[in-house]
Formats: C-alpha cells, sequence, structure tokens
C-alpha cells in the first residue's frame, strides 16, 4: 500500500513538472521531460528466481528506451535509470504487477533533469547505456575480506523526513522516551564521501555531525572502528543520499554490541527529506546526486563548498575537476581552473603519500558503488584510468611544494651551484622549490700560473672583483680562514683526491646550517652535491640529535662521498635518501661511483633508493633519470 502512496505523490511531482515549463496540451512525447528513477529494496524474503528478475529489467527497460543501471541480488535490488518521466512510471507500474510482494514499501524516487545537462556526466553516470547485473551483495560495506557483512535485518529504525527533522528541531527528546536505552547524547553521522559532504550536510546548532571524510563507501567501517567512542553511548542519526548506504553502515555500528543499539537512519535519504523540506530544514547546501542532474539544492541558495585554490565559496561539480591521484572530484572554482593544471584532494594533500594514495581499483564497480552511484563514479572505479596515468602526473599547484636546502660542492658557490642546477630546478618546479647558501669556509682564489688554465686564472693574479667567492663545507687541516680574499698560486695540477683532505670545520658548518634553518627554514630536505653531499651525510647521521633545529626528512646525495663517517655502521643511517651518481662507464672524474656507492651503504637499505647515471659529475635531469628522482620526492609531498 505503502509504495502505491508514494507512487501518486510523483505523479503529482511529475504534473507539476510539466506544468511549469508549458502547458499539458502543447506537451508532445518529444518534448517530455527526462528524468531518473531511483529506488533500493532489501526484500524480507531472498528472491528465489533471480534470473526471472533479470529478464524482466532486460526486456522492461529496453522496451522503455530506459538506460542506467540496475543491481541484482538475492537480498534485494538497487536500480537508478534515467528516461522519459511517463516511462519510468510505467515501469514502476509493470515491476509492481509483476513482483508487488517483494517491492511491497519501496521508496520509488522520480527527479525530472534538464537534458540540455553535460553529456558527460550522464555517460559518467552510465546513463547512456543499461547496465543489468546479479550481484553477491547490493553494496559491499567493505573491500576487507576480514570485515564480517552484518545482517542487513540488524539495521537501523528508519524515520521518516519529518520524524527525522523533529528529532533534530528537539535535540533527540522525541527519541529519548522511543529508546529502551539511555543514551548520553545525540550525534549525526553522515554515512557520504568526502566529495559529496563538500557541498551539503544536515546541520544543526545543538547536534554535532559527524563526517567521517572518506574516499569510498568501503572506508567507513574502518573510520567506524576507530571512532567507535564517539558512536558508544550516543544516539546516531545517520543519514545518505538515499538511504541504502545507511542500511548496511547502521547495521554494522549495531553490531558492536552494547552501547551501540540507538542507531536511526533517515528513510528515503536526503533526497526525501529536501522533498519534504524544500527551504532545506536542517540540511544546509546541496545534495551530491549521481546522475546528471550532479547536485540537488533547496530554496535556501546556501553555498556550503569551498575552491580548492582559492578558498572562494563554491560548490559546482559540473566540470569535474578530479585529484590526479586518487580521482576523487575536487572542486575548482572557474576563476582558478585551467586546462592543464592538475589537482590533489584534501585528502591526498593531507596524507602526504601520493603515490600510496590510490585506490585499489576494483574491477567490478557494483562491489563498491553505494546506491545511485552509477557507471564511472567519481572514485570507486576508475576503471578508464591506468595506475600509471594516475601516479604519473607532476604534483599540481594546490600542493605545498617541498623546500630543499641545496648545499654546493667544494670551492663552489650558492650561485654558480645555482646556475648549474637551472635545469633540475626548471624540470622539478612543481615539487619542489630549491634554496642555495654559501658555505661559511670562505677559500682563497687559487691560480696556476698557466696561460691554458680558465676562469679567473691567468699568468699573475688577476683583480678579485670579476671572480665570485669560493666557499666549502669541509677545510683541510691546515686551512686557515684568511682576512681578505687573496689569491694562492698553486704549481702543481689538482691532487685528484684532494677532496679527501678536507675533513675539518664541520663544527662551523653545523652552526651555520642551524641559523640559515632558523632564518629561512623549515626545509624538508637537503640536497648535497660533492662535498656539499659529504657534508649532508654527516648531517643524516647526526639527525636524531639535531632533527629538533634541523628537521629535514630525507636528502639528496649527488655524487657524494663519505668524510669522517668510518665511526658508523655501514647501513646504520635511517634518514630516507636518494643516492645520485655516475657508473662506472659513464666516469664521474671527480669522483668514482665506487666512493658514492660506499657513502650510500652508510645508509638503511629500507629507505634508500640509488639513481646510477651515465653522465658524469653532474645532476642528471634527463629520463628516465629525472623521473625517479621525482619519485623519490612525492613521497615526501
Ligand atoms: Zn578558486
Ligand atoms: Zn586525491
Amino acid at each position: 500500500m505503502a509504495a502505491i502512496v508514494k507512487l501518486h505523490a510523483e505523479e503529482r511531482e511529475t504534473e507539476k513538472i510539466a506544468s511549469s515549463s508549458s502547458s499539458m496540451s502543447e506537451t508532445t512525447e518529444a518534448e517530455e521531460k527526462q528524468g531518473v528513477l531511483l529506488y533500493y529494496k532489501y526484500t524480507s524474503s531472498p528472491i528465489e528466481d533471480l534470473n526471472q528478475l533479470f529478464t524482466f529489467y532486460e526486456s522492461n527497460c529496453s522496451s522503455l528506451g530506459l538506460l542506467g543501471r540496475v543491481r541484482l541480488a538475492p537480498q534485494g535490488v538497487n536500480v537508478t535509470i534515467g528516461g522519459k518521466i511517463s516511462h519510468l512510471h510505467n515501469h514502476i507500474a509493470a515491476l509492481l504487477d509483476g513482483y508487488g510482494g517483494y517491492f511491497e514499501g519501496t521508496d520509488f524516487k522520480i527527479a525530472s533533469y534538464d537534458e540540455a545537462l553535460s553529456m558527460e556526466v550522464a555517460k559518467e553516470c552510465g546513463f547512456t547505456s543499461l547496465s543489468i547485473r546479479i550481484v553477491k551483495e547490493l553494496v559491499t560495506l567493505s573491500s576487507n575480506p576480514l570485515v564480517k557483512t552484518p545482517s542487513i535485518s540488524e539495521a537501523g529504525r528508519h524515520l521518516s523526513a519529518l520524524q527525522f527533522h523533529s528529532v533534530l528541531k528537539n535535540s533527540g527528546e522525541l527519541l529519548k522516551e522511543e529508546s529502551p536505552i539511555d543514551f548520553k547524547k545525540l550525534v549525526l553521522l553522515d554515512a557520504r564521501n568526502l566529495y559529496e559532504t563538500r557541498i551539503g550536510k544536515f546541520e544543526s546548532p545543538e547536534v554535532e555531525t559527524l563526517d567521517p571524510v572518506t574516499r569510498q563507501y568501503s572506508d567507513l567501517p574502518a573510520w567506524i572502528d576507530s571512532n567507535a567512542e564517539k558512536l558508544r553511548g550516543n544516539c546516531v542519526l545517520m543519514y545518505c543520499t538515499g538511504g541504502i548506504r545507511c542500511e548496511m553502515a547502521s547495521a554494522y555500528i549495531r553490531s558492536k554490541g552494547a552501547g551501540f543499539e540507538n542507531v536511526f537512519q533517515l528513510f528515503g535519504g536526503i533526497q526525501r527529506y529536501l522533498e519534504q523540506f524544500p527551504d532545506g530544514g536542517f540540511f544546509k547546501g546541496k545534495n551530491f546526486v549521481y546522475d546528471p542532474r550532479i547536485s540537488v539544492g533547496s530554496s535556501s541558495k546556501h553555498i556550503l563548498g569551498k575552491c580548492l585554490l582559492c578558498g572562494t565559496t563554491f560548490d559546482d561539480y559540473s566540470s569535474r575537476c578530479r585529484c590526479a591521484f586518487c580521482r576523487m572530484l575536487v572542486l575548482v572554482c572557474n576563476d582558478c581552473k585551467t586546462e592543464s593544471a592538475q589537482y590533489a584532494c584534501e585528502l591526498c594533500q593531507k596524507h602526504g603519500k601520493v603515490a600510496q594514495s590510490v585506490p585499489l581499483v576494483n574491477d567490478d564497480c557494483s562491489e563498491v558503488i553505494p546506491e545511485c552511484d552509477i557507471g564511472t563514479a567519481p572514485t570507486e572505479c576508475p576503471t578508464h584510468l591506468s595506475t600509471n596515468q594516475i601516479q604519473s602526473p607532476f604534483i599540481p599547484g594546490p600542493l605545498k611544494k617541498l623546500r630543499i636546502l641545496c648545499l654546493h660542492g667544494f670551492r663552489q658557490n650558492a650561485s654558480n651551484f645555482k646556475g648549474r642546477t637551472a635545469a633540475l630546478a626548471k624540470k622539478l618546479k612543481s615539487l619542489a622549490e630549491l634554496v642555495f647558501v654559501n658555505a661559511p669556509h670562505e677559500l682563497p682564489f687559487i691560480y696556476q700560473p698557466r696561460k691554458s688554465e680558465k676562469e679567473c686564472i691567468s699568468s699573475s693574479p688577476p683583480p678579485t672583483k670579476n671572480c665570485s667567492k669560493k666557499f666549502a663545507w669541509l677545510v683541510a687541516p691546515d686551512f686557515q680562514q684568511k682576512e681578505a680574499i687573496h689569491w694562492e698560486s698553486i704549481n702543481s695540477s689538482f691532487d685528484p683526491l684532494q677532496y679527501q683532505q678536507q675533513t675539518e670545520g664541520f663544527p662551523e658548518s653545523l652552526s651555520y646550517l642551524k641559523s640559515v634553518v632558523s632564518n629561512e627554514g623549515p626545509f624538508d630536505g637537503i640536497l648535497g652535491f660533492s662535498q656539499g653531499a659529504a657534508m649532508a651525510s654527516l648531517l643524516c647521521a647526526e639527525r636524531k640529535r639535531l632533527n629538533l633545529e634541523l628537521g629535514f626528512r630525507f636528502v639528496i646525495l649527488c655524487s657524494g662521498f663519505a668524510v669522517n663517517l668510518a665511526g658508523y655502521e655501514k647501513g646504520s643511517i635511517t634518514c630516507p635518501s636518494l643516492h645520485v651518481f655516475g657508473n662506472e662507464d659513464g666516469g664521474d672524474r671527480q669522483i668514482s661511483s665506487g666512493f658514492s656507492r660506499d657513502l650510500s651503504s652508510y645508509f638503511e637499505e629500507g629507505c634508500r633508493m640509488i639513481i646510477e647515471h651515465d653522465s658524469g659529475h653532474i645532476i642528471p635531469t634527463r629520463p628516465p633519470y629525472i623521473g625517479e628522482v621525482k619519485e623519490f620526492l612525492r613521497q615526501f609531498i
């Protein structure tokens, strides 16, 4: 009976829609409004002949030209289909005619939509084809096999939109009288995902709304487990889009036993509530829907959402911007939107390990997609994307870039190191900002009185003003810092192992770096080149002691070598490290690959990454090396 009554209500609604656009007599079939029909039903007795029901849906939907998504399981059906509104009514009539016994009490929800809406959205929502499938479960609460599916008979009690509203209005007093077990307070629990709750949720001044901030429905049980104390002993008022997600989730909460008895769910979901309270009532913002309407608001026009980039009030998902990493929809306002930009959602930004945040690609979307969540849902079934596509994009603008402090090599300075690494900085610019500083030990200029030498060298000392100063992190034991810059002539060519003789001066460099960090920091990581790498690895070796002051999380050691590390055990330095050096063939004529490899061996193997290249004494910036550098850095975003 109940189903019939509701059906009448929808007929009235249909008339209203039709008459609002044109007079009834003018409405030809071709002009008739398109609509979506949503319903689910957990039947009290299992459906015996699913194949027969399958055949019914197949022939009925095909003959009526209805497209969308139908899921059939022994315990019920979950349907989201679209087509002409009169055809949707024909579908309901035929269903009740043939299978009325199963569908008694079903809440059939019809809504009209404008056909001019984005084809892209229609396609994404599965409104351009008909997909009927027999599945094991209508919604899968968790993809984790260890999470036991609760019995649907345990589900929380249904509250109609009116009841739900009055409970909120008097902060649960109504339920206190009815509940057999006392509860401490009333809480609202939104069973939907972050992209949905961003643009709308229930808000009541007296009642806290718990938002699990999940990417997908199957993440909800884990949230419930770890937030059980927020629910225990309370009266939990759950809601979702149309109701089906609360069925299983409320049963899951109640399955936790004592203290979790008082769970109620909004029957018909936000959709029915907004029909009952067209001004929105306690629901603020818009109801996200999985059909071409995108979202449905109340008359209040209240906007809850915000642009991910600039924070302006905004809640329009029609441009379908998605997180480059997890494919979740994100809100990007029209001013901030650019063709090539890639975005990272709040969760991917927060959880840092972007590469790991990609949800498992589930081949059978029906296993994880909630009600109305048809076609290619925002996160549940990114089957059109390969993992590769998800992981490869650069880290987009809204992410905070990594700040990396760069330490130059021996007899270099910040400015020429910056020049030499310009290509690297450019290729990493979406991920990281490189900051350069001079080392504290200023070196004398040197010259060999031979004409062939380049750069500031001539047969007699040139004027120092044309030469940039040279610095070092570590110096020779006999080094004395001179008051004024001067030239020292050397008569022999450089000792190729000269760098190994620079073993002193660490304490000065350390205290200098502490002041750099306190003035210009914080830095996420340190990049050292050649002697700068030797210096950086000494900082890593002392990281536990220094971390309060220096606070870096990773190190990149390019053409590095070990100085003063003899006292440390191999594998004992636990700082995450990337080692970049020329291999035997490529030939780094200044630092042999053996020394760099030896340095890497001091670092713990589990958090160490090594890139051997064939480009000599430089930091390579071409593929595949640059991709590996980025891969390393993304771990720290
Ligand atoms: Zn914006
Ligand atoms: Zn994301």
